[in-house]
C-alpha cells in the first residue's frame, strides 16, 4: 500500500487577478522502501508537489492520502504530529545548526520526545552513515558530504514513513553526491521508508526506483527502470 498518494490533485495560486494552476490533476504515489525522483523544468510544480506530500500545503481540488487516510480528515493536532514524526526532510543546503554538534543536530527533531533512547538512536544513526568518529564535531568542522550525512541521520531520528529530499546532492560534487545516494538507498531499505526526491542531478536516476517527470503541472512520464 502506498504510504502517500495524490489523486487528481489540482493546485491553484491566486496572484493578484491572475490564477496560476501549478498542478493540473496530478496522480502520484510512493511506497515504503521505494525511492521516487521527481524531475522537470523550473516552475513545473515540483515544489508545490513536495509541499503537498510534506503536509505543508493543501490541494485546491483532489485527494491527498497518508496510509489511505484522507489528509483533509486529519485534525490540526494530527497534522502537526504527522509533520513532526511521519516525515523527515533533507535539504540542498543541509539546514544544520552551526552551534550544535553532529549528535545534537540529529537529536534536535526529537527534543519533544521524553523517551530515554533518543541519544542512543542519534549515535546509532550517525554510526550507520559512517560518522561514528565525528559525533562531537560541529558542522563547520565537517565537509559538505559529512554535513549532508548528518542531515540524513537527522531526518530519520523520529522513524518517519516518508523522507522528502529537496536537491539532496545539489551542493555536493559528483563523488560525494554518489556516497549520499548510496547511503539513502541503504537506509531506504533498512528503515523501509519512502523517499521522494526532487533533483536536477542525473546521477540520482541511477539510484531511483521510479522517476516522475512533471511539465507545466502535468505528470508526463512515469518510468521504472
Ligand atoms: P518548481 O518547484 O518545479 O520550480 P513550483 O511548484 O515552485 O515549481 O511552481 C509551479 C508554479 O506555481 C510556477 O508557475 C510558480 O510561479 C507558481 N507558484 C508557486 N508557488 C506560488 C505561490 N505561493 N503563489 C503564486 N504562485 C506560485
Ligand atoms: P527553495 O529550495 O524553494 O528555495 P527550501 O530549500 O527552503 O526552498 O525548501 C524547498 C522545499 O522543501 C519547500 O518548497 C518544501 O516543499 C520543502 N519543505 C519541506 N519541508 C519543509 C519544512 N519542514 N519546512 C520547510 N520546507 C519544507
Amino acid at each position: 500500500m502506498s504510504v502517500i498518494e495524490l489523486e487528481d490533485v489540482v493546485k491553484r495560486y491566486q496572484s493578484g487577478t491572475e490564477t496560476i494552476e501549478a498542478l493540473k490533476s496530478v496522480d502520484f504515489r510512493a511506497d515504503r522502501g521505494e525511492m521516487v525522483t521527481v524531475i522537470g523544468p523550473s516552475g513545473s510544480g515540483k515544489s508545490t508537489m513536495l509541499n503537498m506530500i510534506g503536509l505543508l500545503d493543501t490541494p485546491t481540488e483532489g485527494h491527498v492520502r497518508l496510509d489511505a487516510r484522507e489528509v483533509t480528515d486529519f485534525s490540526e493536532d494530527e497534522l502537526t504530529e504527522e509533520r513532526r514524526t511521519g516525515i523527515g526532510f533533507v535539504f540542498q543546503d543541509f539546514h544544520l545548526l552551526p552551534m550544535l554538534t553532529a549528535v545534537e543536530n540529529v537529536e534536535l527533531p526529537s527534543m519533544w520526545d521524553t523517551s530515554v533512547d533518543r541519544h542512543d538512536r542519534a549515535v546509532d544513526l550517525l554510526e550507520r552513515v559512517g560518522l561514528g568518529d565525528r559525533l562531537d564535531h560541529t558542522p563547520g568542522q565537517l565537509s559538505g558530504g559529512q554535513q549532508q550525512r548528518v542531515a540524513v541521520a537527522r531526518s530519520l531520528i523520529n522513524e518517519p514513513d516518508i523522507l522528502l529530499a529537496d536537491e539532496p546532492t545539489g551542493n555536493l560534487d559528483q563523488d560525494t553526491g554518489k556516497t549520499i545516494l548510496e547511503e539513502l538507498t541503504r537506509l531506504k531499505e533498512d528503515e523501509n521508508v519512502a523517499i521522494v526526491a526532487v533533483t536536477h542531478d542525473d546521477q540520482m536516476l541511477d539510484y531511483t526506483d521510479t522517476t516522475v517527470r512533471i511539465v507545466d503541472g502535468v505528470i508526463r512520464e512515469v518510468s521504472r527502470p
